[in-house]
C-alpha cells in the first residue's frame, strides 16, 4: 500500500505546483468561496492551503487518504459526467507518501478534526477545534525521495509554476476568492465577486484591467464570454491568450490563433493579444480521450468555435474603431 502510494506519488506529484493544484482543486470541489495558499521556498519547505468549503467529517478522514478512496463518484454513470476537478481519489495518499502532513477539518458541526502523517503512515488523530473548512499543511516536500528533490529547480521556478496554477484556477473560477503568499509576501489576491475584470487586474495590473473590450457569442453548440485587451495593449508572447472549457483552463492552439486573427492586422508583429474566454459547451464536444491532468484539449467542431471566436473580437474592434 505504502509502496503503491509512492510510485502513485511519482506521477501526481512531480513538484510543489503539482501540490498546490491538487490541494487547492479540492478545495474548490468543497465548494469553497475563500482560499488562501501559503508557500515558502518555492513550496519545497512549506506549502498551507486554507479554505471555508465542506470539510471532512472525522470518520472520513482516515479513508481519504487510501488510495482511490473518493467520496466524488459512487457509480459508473457519474465517471460520464464528471463535475468535480478530482475524481481518481490518488492526490491526498500521494502527497501524504512524500511529505510531513497535517489536516485540520471541520463540517461545521461537532468539534474538528486534526490528523498528522508522515511519510503516508498517520502518526497521530485527535478532536480539535476548527471553524469550517479544511486546512491542510505540506512541510518538507519530497524529503523520503531524495532523487526527487534533487530534481528540484530554483525557488524562483518553482514559485512561478505555482503561480501559474493558481493564476490559472483564478481565472476559471471568478465567484472565489483566491490569495497566494510566497515567504509572508503577497503574490496574488482575488475578490471573488464573479467579475472577470478583477481577475484580470489581479493577474495582468490596471492597466490592462482599464482597457478591455467585452467578447460575447453564442451559437447553438457554444456560448462564450470574456474579455480582451485594447491592440495598444499587446504581450510578446502567447501565453497571455488564457482559454476556460466549461470551468477548466485548457490550451487549445486553434483558439489562440481565433484570437489573435480576430485582431487582423492591428497586432504589431511579435506582439501577441491578451484574453480570458470562458467557453460552454456540451462535454460531449470535447476529447475526453485527452489526459485530464494535461492541459491539451481537442475539440470536436473546432471549426464553428474559432469562427465564432474571430467573428467575435472582430465586431467589437470594429465598435471601438468607429
Ligand atoms: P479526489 O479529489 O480524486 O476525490 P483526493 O485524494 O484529492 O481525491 O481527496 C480524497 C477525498 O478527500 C476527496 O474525495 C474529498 O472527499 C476529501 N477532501 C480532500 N480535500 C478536501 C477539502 N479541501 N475539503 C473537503 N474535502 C476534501
Ligand atoms: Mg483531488
Amino acid at each position: 500500500e505504502q509502496l503503491s502510494n509512492l510510485i502513485a506519488a511519482g506521477e501526481v506529484v512531480e513538484r510543489p505546483a503539482s501540490v498546490v493544484k491538487e490541494l487547492v482543486e479540492n478545495a474548490i470541489d468543497a465548494n469553497s468561496t475563500r482560499i488562501e495558499v501559503e508557500v515558502e521556498e518555492g513550496g519545497l519547505s512549506k506549502i498551507r492551503i486554507l479554505d471555508n468549503g465542506t470539510g471532512i467529517a472525522s470518520d472520513d478522514c482516515e479513508v481519504a487518504f487510501e488510495r482511490h478512496a473518493t467520496s466524488k463518484i459512487k457509480n459508473e454513470r457519474d465517471l460520464f459526467r464528471i463535475k468535480s476537478l478530482g475524481f481518481r481519489g490518488e492526490a491526498l495518499p500521494s502527497i501524504a507518501s512524500v511529505s510531513d502532513f497535517h489536516l485540520k477539518t471541520s463540517t461545521g458541526d461537532g468539534p474538528g478534526t486534526y490528523v498528522h502523517l508522515q511519510a503516508g503512515s498517520i502518526k497521530e488523530k485527535t478532536a480539535a477545534n476548527s471553524r469550517k473548512g479544511t486546512e491542510i499543511t505540506v512541510n518538507n516536500l519530497f524529503f523520503n525521495t531524495p532523487a526527487r528533490l534533487k530534481y528540484m529547480k530554483t525557488v524562483h521556478t518553482e514559485l512561478g509554476n505555482i503561480t501559474d496554477v493558481i493564476n490559472r484556477l483564478a481565472m476559471a473560477h471568478p465567484t472565489i476568492a483566491f490569495k497566494l503568499t510566497h515567504n509572508e509576501k503577497q503574490v496574488l489576491a482575488t475578490s471573488g465577486n464573479g467579475d472577470l475584470r478583477q481577475v484580470i487586474a489581479a493577474i495582468y495590473g490596471m492597466q490592462v484591467a482599464k482597457n478591455l473590450l467585452p467578447i460575447k457569442a453564442e451559437s447553438i453548440d457554444f456560448s462564450i464570454s470574456g474579455w480582451i485587451a485594447k491592440p495598444e495593449v499587446t504581450r510578446a508572447s502567447r501565453n497571455y491568450m488564457s482559454t476556460i472549457v466549461n470551468g477548466r483552463y485548457i490550451r487549445n492552439y486553434q483558439i489562440m490563433r481565433a484570437v489573435q486573427e480576430g485582431f487582423h492586422t492591428l497586432l504589431p508583429i511579435g506582439r501577441y493579444p491578451i484574453a480570458l474566454l470562458h467557453i460552454e459547451m456540451d462535454p460531449l464536444l470535447i476529447d475526453v480521450n485527452v489526459h485530464p491532468s494535461k492541459l491539451e484539449v481537442r475539440l470536436s467542431k473546432e471549426k464553428e468555435l474559432t469562427a465564432l471566436i474571430q467573428e467575435a473580437i472582430k465586431a467589437e474592434l470594429k465598435k471601438t474603431t468607429l
